[in-house]
């Protein structure tokens, strides 16, 4: 590790107590809803602002799968980092419509959490 970086130990990122929904997570990354934007985003594991370009575009791949299988929105990946500058993060935003404005989910497909009493005729 690098003592000359910003504190992992203070990092809302390496925590990652904040956020709400995992929507995946492996070796590399892991995907949840934002808190603030409310919008899916890859968090690779790795408190550095700038990976290699190969992980970048595993992380943005992986984002894209997951939004794909799981809403119906067509996305772009903003990397803009306003909040935490320091650890890589992308968010998958809206490509129509308000950007800040939550995705549409698929509806129930593989989701068995979702509680079905409430069917429509
Ligand atoms: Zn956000
Ligand atoms: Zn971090």
């Amino acid at each position: 590790m690098d003592p000359g970086h910003t504190e992992a130990a203070e990092c809302e990122l390496c925590e990652a107590a904040a956020f709400t929904e995992r929507f995946h997570d492996d070796d590399l990354c892991w995907i949840a809803e934002c808190e603030s934007c409310s919008v899916p985003m890859v968090v690779w594991k790795v408190h550095d602002p700038d990976p290699p370009d190969a992980v970048r575009r595993t992380l943005h791949a992986r984002l894209g799968e997951v939004v794909a299988s799981r809403f119906v929105d067509e996305i772009w990946i903003d990397e803009q980092m306003r909040t935490i500058p320091h650890h890589y993060h992308a968010h998958a935003r809206r490509r129509h419509g308000f950007p800040n404005q939550p995705l549409e989910r698929r509806s129930r497909q593989a989701d068995t959490s979702v509680d079905s009493t409430q069917e429509t005729p």
